[in-house]
């Protein structure tokens, strides 16, 4: 500095300085060297500026484009980094690494059901115990929603890429207590190896996340290799999705319809509308395959209006035809839910088909409702004004406000298969199954169970007092043909064991 200062007269640069509360600070200083005629230094003039709040800013940019700013974890472009380099390092060493891509299980329930900070407080606690149990070295990513990704950087075996992950499962057993809601959550997790399953960040990523896929489809928390057949199986949802959207120009949906049964007379009160899709090449696919990449795609909104349609049409033929009287249940998705001409698109049908509104039965999910409750009083307040009636469908897996319940008015709650399932003998579902029933009779509504197989299931609904039950026991759901037939019997009652 003073070597310039003498030689041209001026000097700038970046300095620390000290403030007089002793604080040490980055400043740009500017120094200019004034002289008197002789041509004599008598002063220097320094200009600086404080860089403390524009170092910060650059801090925090260089922190954004690496980290997660909910969870501080570093993010998927600086897993993309650390990859790379594990590449490179595991080439040179001969060995492997593991990339696990884990997704929390049910996360959308609880963000629906709970409110969004609900949903950033479980990523954090979920961000803290998968840490918890990483080992030195080992990077935790997160890549975005509620999916993460963690790096093994050495692994000499895949099994440890495994053992990881029963770590990681075993981290998510203790519940966690949520703005006083205590919650289990569990996560599905799938593994891709280098260099068996991908040469680099994008294939392993991808490999990872059909792995992932798999895991969730096979009934969540748990863990799944990359295996190549996996491919094939995305290949065909990738066909699905790019064929859904002739669907419905095509008329190749139909529904089916699962009757609905008075528990006490036998007598068929209505069926629930079930879409199923009848695929050129794959056959008939159930809703289970196309309902969420329509949710996904957007055209849910198209073919449910078409499923209000179709089935206000079909009572309506019933109804000429002189069959005995009855409601349909149909499913709305949440998307549908919130369109606004919701209630129109319902109304247009019912009366160009010539019915009354009670022929209706409108079923959405605990989650469809508590969800932006506001909005749901007002098209709920819609729906019950036009005299259609309204359930709510897998009761029991979602969180409920009871006392919303109440003033939503719902006629009745399905009771979740889940616990019907383990009817007589899981006296937990037993005892939810009775709850469940006994709060419907205090708040007036109906309780109908839902996939009731066996006998003893059904015997134990009946004693309890449960109202109507749907299930394989009685009838699966049947093309509109079949289910005629057994309209025309009396009653649907079970077989009864031969003694
Ligand atoms: P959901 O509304 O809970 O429908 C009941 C599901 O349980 C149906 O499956 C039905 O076939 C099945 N089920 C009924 N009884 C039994 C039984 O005894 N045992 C067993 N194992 N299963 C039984 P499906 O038809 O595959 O429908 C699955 C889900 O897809 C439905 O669940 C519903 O949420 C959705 N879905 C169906 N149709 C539509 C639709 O038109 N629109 C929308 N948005 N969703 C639909
Ligand atoms: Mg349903
Ligand atoms: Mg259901």
């Amino acid at each position: 500095m003073w070597s310039l200062l003498n030689e041209q007269g001026s000097w700038q640069g970046e300095v620390w300085n000290r403030r007089k509360n002793g604080e040490i600070y980055p400043e740009w200083l500017a120094i200019n060297a004034v002289r008197n005629l002789l041509g004599e230094v008598t002063h220097y003039v320094a200009i600086f500026s404080d860089l403390t709040e524009r170092k910060a800013a650059d801090e925090r940019i260089q922190f954004l484009a690496h980290f997660d700013v909910l969870t501080n974890l570093p993010n998927r472009a600086h897993m993309h980094d650390r990859v790379d380099l594990a590449i490179q390092n595991a080439n040179r060493d001969g060995q492997r690494l593991a990339l696990l891509l884990l997704d929390l299980d049910r996360f959308k329930t609880v963000n629906e059901s709970l409110g969004h900070s609900a949903g950033d407080t479980l990523l954090q606690v979920a961000a803290d115990r998968i840490k918890s149990v990483l080992g030195p070295g080992e990077t935790l990513a997160r890549q975005g929603g509620d999916e993460f990704i963690i790096l093994l950087p050495v692994i000499s075996d895949p099994s440890e890429a495994a053992i990881a992950a029963e770590k990681i499962r075993d981290a998510f057993v203790d519940s966690i207590d949520l703005h006083n809601h205590v919650l289990t959550i569990t996560s599905s997790i799938g593994i891709s190896v280098y260099p068996d399953d991908g040469r680099d960040f994008e294939t392993l990523v991808r490999n990872a996340d059909a792995a992932m896929y798999h895991a969730k489809s096979s009934g969540r928390n748990s863990y799944k290799f990359y295996t190549a057949d996996l491919n094939a199986r995305a290949r065909e949802t990738l066909a699905v999705e790019s064929q859904l959207r002739f669907a419905l120009e095509r008329s190749e949906f139909v529904l089916h319809y699962q009757p609905q049964v008075e528990m006490a007379t036998g007598r068929i009160l209505g069926a629930e509308a079930l879409i199923r899709w009848q695929h050129p090449a794959l056959g008939l696919l159930g809703p289970a395959r196309f309902i969420s990449v329509a949710e996904e795609r957007g055209f849910i909104v198209q073919v449910g209006n078409w499923v209000i349609r179709e089935a206000c049409r079909q009572l309506a033929e019933w109804q000429r035809e002189g069959l005995p009287k009855l409601s349909l249940a149909i499913n709305l998705s949440a998307l549908q839910f919130r369109q606004q001409d919701l209630s129109e698109v319902l109304q247009r049908s019912l009366t160009s088909n010539g019915l009354a509104g009670n022929v209706l039965d409108i079923e959405v999910t605990e989650s469809v409702i508590m969800d932006d409750v506001s909005s749901t009083i007002q098209t709920i307040d819609a729906i019950k004004s036009m005299g259609l009636q309204l359930s709510i469908d897998d009761f029991g897996t979602g969180y409920s406000s009871l006392s919303y319940l109440k003033r939503f008015k719902a006629d009745k709650l399905k009771i979740d298969r889940s616990f019907v399932q383990d009817i007589p003998n899981d006296s937990d579902d037993t005892a939810i199954s009775k709850a469940i029933i006994n709060m419907a009779k205090n708040l007036n509504m109906k309780v109908v169970a839902e996939g009731v197989e066996t006998l003893e299931q059904w015997q134990f609904l009946r004693e309890q007092g449960c109202d109507q039950v749907q299930g394989y026991l009685l009838a699966k759901p049947l093309p509109a043909e079949d289910f005629v037939k057994l309209l025309l019997n009396e009653t649907l009652l079970p077989p009864q064991p031969s003694s």
